[in-house]
């Protein structure tokens, strides 16, 4: 009997669209709220911190000293705390995702 169940599921698969996208011809689609990766202007910090003590993935590492703001994005797990704490309102989530690359960098912004 199983083997008819399967069979249905088959020939009605057949007429469904697929669950996948022909990237990179059919270009993903982001919505408005989409949880993307985090910018920063830095113009704005004051290096306070705040960020780096809130994140639960330690992927911020903010340098007072040196005015650096350093971001692994590959540890980043886009929660948004960082963005919600900070008090300059200097954080932002993008609804786009970070680009691939060939090496895992920190992406270091200096205000200095
Ligand atoms: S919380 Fe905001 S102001 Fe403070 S270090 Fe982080 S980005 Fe800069
Ligand atoms: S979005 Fe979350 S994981 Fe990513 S840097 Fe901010 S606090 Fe850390």
């Amino acid at each position: 009997m199983k083997i008819f169940v399967m069979a249905a599921k088959v020939l009605k698969s057949l007429f469904l669209k697929p669950a996948t996208l022909g990237y990179p011809f059919v270009p993903r689609v982001y919505y408005k709220n989409t949880r993307g990766k985090i910018a920063i202007e830095i113009a704005k910090c004051i290096y306070c911190g705040a960020c780096q003590r809130k994140c639960p993935a330690q992927a911020l590492n903010v340098n007072k000293a040196e005015k650096n703001w350093v971001i692994n994005r590959l540890r980043c797990i886009s929660c948004g705390y960082c963005v919600d704490v900070c008090p300059k309102k200097c954080l932002t989530m993008e609804n786009t995702y970070s680009v691939s690359a060939t090496k895992k960098e920190e992406e270091v912004f200096s205000g200095a």
